[in-house]
């Protein structure tokens, strides 16, 4: 077992609408009747009000805890992942300390036994420390429960230990999901190398920085014959790697982030913080490689590398702040008003890569419609529009890029695990 939630209720309940399901092939207008945590029956229904559709997976969040709960609590991370529809979470191990042995991870699973309102896994560290020098235990980790494996804020520059990390993840039977910068040529990087970097006079993170690590490690892979997941792809030349491998049967498998695929370096030139995520956002022919690899099945999942931060320290100068942002409340929304509405991709394929998608690449129930399983449902009002407001956020920390803007789509409602999570 590799998720852990509060014991709770399993409810009762009805919900109807449009139901979308791309797995099971369902879209119709239809009444749910979940029993005791069960859908029981599915029946015609007049109503097309709001839209049903299976809840969402995230393959990477961070959660701050243990070090940081001042920015995010495994509670308050919880909710804000009920609050943006998703029914099974997966927490980064750079954590203080860093999830890299048993004692940790299992104190972090009891935490979540006693305060995760979704279903929530945790990825243990590649190397001790992420010092990117020793393994950690995989096996034991593996059977205490981690999820996956990652050195997630950091590269695994060494690839002697990268290979070893894909030797043993095999071993463990557990993903392993890669951060790919190769830090010689991100160094002192602040945004996108390009001519907005130019013109700002600030540090570039090139493309190649990311790619070039790429090819390194699905060469790796196809030479061990393991899997891989490439975590928040940036660059069109990460993506074309990933093909490639693909076509030549390497199992890569990718995910990219809301903002990667809604927001180009011109973001940059407000100089806000909460423009400045690792890797950078970059500029349209690469933000267009990614929207078309996620259309076309290529990366196979949306994450939000939900990356809490302080007031404080996000409220500085662009270079001395740090990177990232969240994301877990405003995913879906963000997404339906900047890519759905205006008809670049279809909603079904959304709801795909951010329910069924993740879920298969990480080994976890895919959460479908049909009877006998357990309610993950979200619920959502492609008709409600609202505006991104820090007193909005159910998550500690309130460095969202989308902050004042206006938004299309809403989720009303949440069911994870057969329980009602959230309702708006
Ligand atoms: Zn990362
Ligand atoms: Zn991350």
């Amino acid at each position: 077992m590799t998720l852990f939630c509060r014991n709770g209720r399993s409810d009762s309940l009805t919900v109807e609408g449009r139901v979308i399901d791309p797995t099971e092939g369902i879209d119709e207008c239809l009444a749910l009747t979940v029993d005791n945590g069960v859908i029981v029956r599915i029946e015609p229904s007049g109503s097309s009000r709001t839209v049903v559709a299976p809840a969402f997976v995230d393959p990477h969040v961070h959660l701050r805890t243990p070090g940081r709960e001042d920015e995010e609590t495994i509670a308050s991370g919880t909710a804000a992942a009920a609050a943006g529809g998703y029914c099974a979470i997966l927490a980064m191990p750079n954590t203080d300390p860093v999830v890299d042995s048993a004692a940790v991870l299992g104190s972090l699973v009891e935490r979540a036994t006693e305060e995760a309102l979704v279903p929530t896994g945790f990825l243990a560290a590649i190397s001790k420390g992420q010092h990117g020098e020793q393994l950690t235990e995989m096996v034991e980790l593996a059977e205490a429960g981690a999820a996956a494996f990652t050195d997630d804020g950091r590269p695994v520059v060494s690839a002697g230990l990268m290979r070893r990390a894909l030797q043993y993840a095999g071993v463990a039977a557990r993903p392993l999901s890669l951060h790919e910068e190769e830090p010689s040529l991100s160094r002192d990087g602040q945004m996108h190398e390009g001519a907005v970097s130019a013109e700002l006079g600030l540090a570039g993170w090139p493309s190649v920085a990311e790619a070039a690590m790429v090819e390194r490690d699905v060469t790796l892979a196809a030479y061990e014959r393991r899997a891989l997941h490439i975590m928040h792809v940036s660059a069109l030349e990460s993506v074309r790697a990933i093909q490639t491998a693909q076509s030549r049967g390497v199992g890569v498998t990718a995910e990219v982030t809301p903002h990667h695929l809604c927001l180009t370096d011109d973001a940059v030139r407000s100089l806000d913080p909460n423009t400045k995520m690792n890797p950078p956002v970059r500029s349209d022919e690469h933000r267009a490689a990614l929207v078309e690899a996620l259309r076309g099945g290529a990366i196979a999942c949306i994450a939000t590398d939900h990356a809490p931060h302080a007031r404080q320290e996000k409220d500085a100068p662009f270079e001395e702040a740090p990177f990232g942002v969240t994301g877990l409340e405003t995913a879906f929304s963000a997404l339906y008003t900047r890519l759905v509405e205006p008809g670049v991709i279809p909603l079904e394929t959304i709801l795909e890569r951010m329910s069924a998608g993740p879920a298969r690449v990480f080994g976890l129930p895919v959460p479908r419609i049909a009877i006998g399983e357990r309610a993950n449902l979200v619920v959502l009002d492609l008709d409600a529009e609202w505006t991104v407001d820090e007193g909005g956020f159910r998550s500690r920390s309130v460095n969202s890029w989308l902050l004042g803007a206006r938004l299309r789509g809403k989720v009303t409602r949440t069911v994870a695990d057969g329980r009602e999570v959230y309702a708006a």
